[in-house]
């Protein structure tokens, strides 16, 4: 790999150590471009080993450009969920209406669909012998002199960091340590999502099924990189009030996710049973973080430690892409001045994180329906688009308002990025 300097950085940059909390999306991003601009990143990761699977995620607008200029965009399209489409279902299984995957993900030509755990694999894999990676560890405590912060591991190990990126997620641990308790930040959305890998109990391939009932929806998908035997069931449900567990509880999850479900139709009790087995079962309240800065000091939150659009957004994972393409950029440009990098990121970030939150607001609303006329109004919809003469204007303006989204932040030019 080439090291590059970004435009306006006339001398070799002297090493600057940077430690980054967590190894999924963020985390791996950001020390790819800081080693890259000639930085030396260390990244710990509190699971023993890169976290595989999880969900299929979007990588739209801005988010292709970066995995171009990051040189993974054939690996990404390699690992491409390949989704056809889907379609809803009644209580009695019958098909109610199809959609294309394009409509359903509001895509364009080059956008792409991944699952988490492919894009994390192939961030490590590109990343991994120039970065060090610590698994099986986390910070314990921090202390910011001004000059560096002093980090202790939960390990025991003692080190010293120029600078600390929390890139670990919605329940960031940094962000917890640096700013303070997460309820001060986190602003819940009125409903809780399930999703966990489960036997291909409808014989899916490539494709998703919906079935709606009153403040709930259920879903169940089988990518392209499936086994022919597995599937994701998903489940979301309103619920006007948090509910009080123990985010490390998986159990008081299952029941929580059960008692939410208990007595409905379809194929929910066999779908539901399922969850029993799953050892990757993900249970969480679906909500946005939202803080006045993402910096303090020495250390700056990434991604959804900074700014969780919730998975109602379906672009979290194109934030966290772009943010650290832009913090890396930053910090590399104004040469070794964190306060001028980590000003001008925020600077940059803060109006398409805004505009996603707004987005993700919305769509959090709409992905349960109050009503069983609301659920026949919008099968009706669903089973008349292919037909209606507006088909075309109606899956536009899906498409544009994502596509608005997707392309809020600002990608400079950061150099000679495109060299690997
Ligand atoms: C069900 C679901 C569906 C989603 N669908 C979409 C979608 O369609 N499109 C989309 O763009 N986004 C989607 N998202 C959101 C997307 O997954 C996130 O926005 C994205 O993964 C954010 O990446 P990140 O690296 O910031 O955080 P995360 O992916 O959350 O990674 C955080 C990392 O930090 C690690 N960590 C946590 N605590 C510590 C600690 N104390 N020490 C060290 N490491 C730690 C974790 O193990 C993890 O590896 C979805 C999310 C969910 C839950």
């Amino acid at each position: 790999m080439t090291i590059t300097a970004p435009a306006g950085t006339a001398h070799a940059r002297t090493t600057r150590t940077v430690l980054i909390s967590g190894a999924s999306i963020a985390g791996p991003a950001l020390a790819l471009w800081l080693h890259r601009y000639g930085f030396a990143p260390t990244v710990v990761e509190r699971a023993p080993a890169p976290r595989t699977g999880g969900y299929k995620v979007d990588i739209r607008g801005g988010a292709v450009e970066v995995c171009r200029r990051m040189g993974i965009l054939d690996a990404v399209r390699t690992a491409s969920t390949d989704m056809e489409g889907g379609s809803y279902v009644d209580e009695r299984g019958r098909t109610v209406g199809r959609l294309p995957a394009e409509i359903f993900g509001g895509r364009v030509e080059g956008d792409d669909e991944i699952m988490r755990g492919d894009l994390a694999r192939i961030l490590y894999e590109r990343t991994r012998d120039d970065v060090d990676y610590l698994f099986g560890d986390s910070i314990a405590a921090l202390h910011d002199d001004g000059d560096g912060v002093d980090v202790t591991f939960e390990s025991g190990t003692r080190r010293r960091f120029d600078l600390v990126v929390g890139a670990d997620g919605l329940h960031s641990h940094t962000r917890r340590l640096v700013f303070g308790d997460e309820r001060r930040f986190k602003r819940y959305l009125g409903a809780y999502i399930a999703i966990f890998t489960a036997p291909n109990r409808l014989g899916l391939t490539r494709w998703e099924t919906y079935h709606a009932r009153p403040d709930k929806l259920v879903s169940v998908y089988a990518t392209a990189g499936e086994s022919a035997h597995t599937a994701k069931n998903c489940f979301v449900f309103a619920s006007p009030e948090e509910l009080p567990y123990d985010h490390r509880d998986t159990g008081r999850q299952k029941e929580l996710l059960a008692e939410a479900f208990a007595g409905d139709g379809w194929e929910i009790p066999r779908l539901l049973a399922d969850a029993a087995d799953a050892d990757d079962f993900y249970f969480d309240a679906i909500g946005v973080i939202e803080m006045d800065r993402w910096s303090q000091g020495r250390v700056v939150l990434l991604g959804d430690a900074a700014h969780c659009a919730s998975p109602a957004s379906g672009q979290g994972t194109g934030l966290a892409l772009t943010g650290a393409y832009v913090l890396a950029g930053e910090l590399a440009a104004a040469d070794g001045d964190h306060r001028a990098a980590f000003e001008a990121y925020e600077r940059l970030m803060r109006p398409g994180v805004e505009l996603n939150q707004r987005f993700a607001a919305g769509f959090a609303r709409e992905m349960t329906l109050s009503s069983r006329w609301k659920i026949a109004l919008r099968m009706f919809m669903v089973r008349t688009l292919p037909r209606t003469p507006w088909k075309n204007l109606i899956a536009k303006k899906i498409r544009d308002d994502l596509q608005k989204a997707a392309h809020a932040v600002p990608l400079k030019e950061y150099g000679r990025h495109a060299a690997v």
